[in-house]
């Protein structure tokens, strides 16, 4: 049986002498596997159609347990060039497409997921347009307009300015949560974990006595505990910052990528929300950070130390 759909290219492997493995992230059928025949051949018909985080129509075999499905063509729709020369953009995508793979699994149609990765690669790349942007309705479900070329118009990340490479930060953060949030894995930041108390918008607990005291958050137990509840206990979490948790709060209900654009953030503040989700994904997704540690790295090194260290506001 032939099938055709829109795939987006997460990993490409060679394979014999002449042929590709390419695994994809499609829009109908979920994960899939494929073989490209004769990609390594200097004339083919597939040169230059799939490259590393593009989005193509393809059409191919379908094997269902019987070994690779065999590739019969394939036609790039987005080709995202700026993944080529800008590195801060290309190791986010190179992470987070990492962390897709790893969540999808084979034959499952996930279309909030292709959606999402869809995103994140065209923010990645500086070129996210309204009308592509995946929006959250109320019901917690990705809501995206159908399928349009990106024009680079309206980008959010402009490759080479200083407070872009702190939003491919923050997006990469937004596009985390959502990613949990899909999955039914988002950390619980409404309420503590151990008395339900409902928390306060600075994130501090209140001790019995009245006292503010900052409040917890457990990767392991999946969310915050207020302070009152974490000097009783024997947990072992780390405290939070009423404005790193803010932050944390405010981007899991954004219900959209634009909500980073106004937001600027210290360096503290980075590192505070990139640890509590780097130790909650590694608890309830087991995934490496080796990644995830490569491209905050290629970014921190990207900004250098022209940094903004105007705090935000809640
Ligand atoms: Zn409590």
């Amino acid at each position: 049986m032939i099938i055709k759909t829109n795939a987006i290219v997460l990993n490409i492997r060679p394979f014999s002498e002449s042929s590709h493995i390419v695994n994809w992230l499609t829009d109908a059928h979920g994960r899939i596997t494929t073989i490209i025949k004769g990609a390594q051949r200097p004339r083919n018909i597939f040169l230059g159609q799939y490259d590393l985080f593009y989005t193509c129509e393809l059409l191919f075999y379908l094997r269902l347990f019987q070994g690779l499905h065999i590739v019969k063509e394939c036609f790039p729709l987005k080709h995202r060039a700026a993944f080529r020369t800008y590195w801060p953009g290309t190791a986010c995508a190179s992470y987070f497409s990492g962390l897709a793979a790893k969540t999808a699994p084979l034959y499952a149609p996930q279309k909030h997921l292709y959606a999402l990765l869809e995103t994140a690669l065209d923010f990645f790349a500086g070129q996210v347009d309204e009308a592509d942007i995946v929006s959250y309705g109320r019901d917690g479900q990705p809501v995206r307009p159908s399928f349009k070329r990106a024009t680079g118009q309206g980008c959010p990340a402009l490759p080479g300015s200083t407070s872009s490479n702190t939003h491919l930060q923050t997006g990469l953060f937004w596009f985390e949560l959502k990613l949990l949030g899909s999955l039914g894995y988002a950390p619980r930041l409404d309420a503590c974990l151990q008395c339900h108390q409902p928390m306060s918008t600075s994130g501090a607990g209140v001790s019995a006595d009245g006292r503010r005291v900052p409040i917890s958050f457990s990767a392991a137990r999946g969310g915050v505990i207020c302070g009152k509840c974490a000097g009783q206990g024997r947990e072992t979490s780390g405290r939070i910052a009423p404005d790193s948790f803010a932050l944390l709060k405010f981007w899991q209900a954004a219900r959209n990528i634009h909500a980073i654009r106004n937001v600027v953030c210290s360096e503290r503040q980075l590192k505070d929300v990139g640890a509590i989700l780097g130790s909650f994904l590694q608890h309830h997704l087991e995934s490496e950070n080796t990644g995830r540690e490569a491209a905050f790295s290629i970014l921190r090194q990207w900004r250098g130390t022209s940094f903004n260290q105007e705090r935000f506001s809640p």
